[in-house]
């Protein structure tokens, strides 16, 4: 038995799940908040109980040593030493990092030249590491990638049709996000099906804040909507998904912004919020459809059919489907946008029950038993994966040294 931490650290937040493995129970989880800024607030969860409290925490270095303070003092551990081992969520393992991996000095090395790829979150991913690192000094710290589990896409689907040579000098080319998500899911899915993955043909759609579906075959991910960045592909939260790029420089002229303010109203101020103008959570624009509200209801309207058509689109690439996966905030609680996204693929054999459709938040199975397409709810655990990671190259490493 051993206890494993799963990291996943921002820029302004470091949220933590400690795991009793191989038993995969959650031992205690939380976040830091507002790290950097005035009042940061930390939460732990202890014996089933949230504890909350607002602290100084200038920096992520005092933000592990607070968490893992915590952890003592409330007797969650007796010392540092009952810590095994600490996975890390990385945005971006570029096209180096095609699994998880132990963390060494060059592997950090490396992660730094990839904050390029990855500004916002490489960084702060890193500034993690290091921190557990500076306290926790004899146990295996292992990056988790969202882009490794895409590394199995084929040139066709991940390099974009400009001169080569931006690909060969700059590395720009579709990396995808989302994979750590996309890999569980799918593993979830050949579980409850009772099917080997290898020969199942999986299209997850992983819709929260930011959002994106999967085109997986025999496990391996064979294309997916996320692109360079997560900009690209359906319509998300604030971000705009995929638009025509004359767009940019045709704003740009129009009202005098920069490249990098266009970039910033795609990236913060598109998407359903965007659309909608008044929010970028789902729950908020239901309610306001509920009400009649006209935009409200486009919003959905938009939001769902960029997802049917991808769902379209993938099923002709895999030349069929035996799934459809439904995770993250809006994929696991949403009756309406799963009613909407699948009403219209009857033609491809997808036939689903509206009475099982108003189950939220738990695995389930939503189509008929006929139903050619099965389609599946499955809550996502990203965190357990990371878990998981740590086992499995910490043992590999054991068993290579
Ligand atoms: P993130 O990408 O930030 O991890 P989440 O996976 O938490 O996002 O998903 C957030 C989205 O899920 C929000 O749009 C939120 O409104 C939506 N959501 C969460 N619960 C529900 C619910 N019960 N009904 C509809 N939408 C929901």
């Amino acid at each position: 038995m051993s206890k494993i931490m799963a990291i996943n650290a921002g820029s302004s937040s470091l949220k933590f799940q400690l795991f009793d493995m191989p038993s995969e129970n959650i031992i205690t989880k939380g976040i830091v908040e507002r790290i950097g800024l005035k009042d940061s607030i930390f939460s732990i969860t202890v014996a089933g109980e949230k504890k909350k409290e607002t602290l100084d925490i200038p920096n992520h270095d005092t933000a592990v040593q607070i968490l893992l303070e915590k952890l003592i003092s409330n007797k969650i551990i007796h010392s540092f030493s009952e810590i095994d081992g600490v996975g890390h969520r990385v945005a971006h393992g570029g096209e180096i990092f095609k699994d998880s991996v132990l963390v060494t000095d060059e592997v950090l090395n490396q992660l730094e030249k990839l904050s390029e790829l990855a500004p916002l979150h490489n960084p702060a991913n890193v500034s993690g590491i290091r921190a557990f690192q500076k306290v926790l000094t004899d146990i295996s710290s292992v990056a988790v990638f969202d882009t490794a589990f895409h590394q199995t896409m084929p040139e066709s689907s991940y390099l974009y049709s400009l001169p080569i040579k931006y690909y060969q000098e700059y590395g720009i080319r579709k990396y995808g996000f989302h994979g750590t998500s996309h890999k569980y899911v799918s593993q979830r899915a050949a579980e409850m099906l009772g099917r080997p993955i290898e020969e199942l043909r999986l299209i997850s759609c992983h819709l929260g804040n930011g959002a994106s579906i999967a085109a997986i075959k025999g496990g391996k991910s064979i294309d997916t909507s996320m692109g360079f960045t997560p900009l690209e592909g359906v319509v998300m939260g604030t971000r705009s998904g995929s638009v025509d790029p004359s767009i940019i420089p045709f704003i740009m002229k129009k009202t005098g912004k920069t490249a990098d303010e266009v970039l910033t109203i795609l990236n913060k101020e598109s998407g359903l919020l965007g659309i909608t103008g008044f929010s970028s959570d789902l729950r908020d624009i239901e309610t306001k459809a509920s009400e009649g509200d006209a935009r409200a209801l486009l919003a959905l309207d938009i939001f769902s059919s960029r997802i049917h058509q991808y769902i379209g689109s993938y099923a002709a690439r895999m030349n069929g489907v035996d799934a459809i996966i439904f995770t993250a905030g809006i994929g696991e609680n949403s009756p309406t946008i799963r009613s909407k996204v699948l009403t219209g693929l009857e033609f491809m054999g997808v036939y689903w029950d509206q009475s099982l459709n108003y189950i939220h938040g738990e695995e389930a199975v939503i189509s008929y038993p006929h139903s050619l397409v099965k389609v599946l709810l499955i809550p996502t655990n990203e965190e357990v994966m990371i878990a998981r990671d740590v086992l499995r190259i910490s043992d590999e490493m054991f068993v290579l040294s």
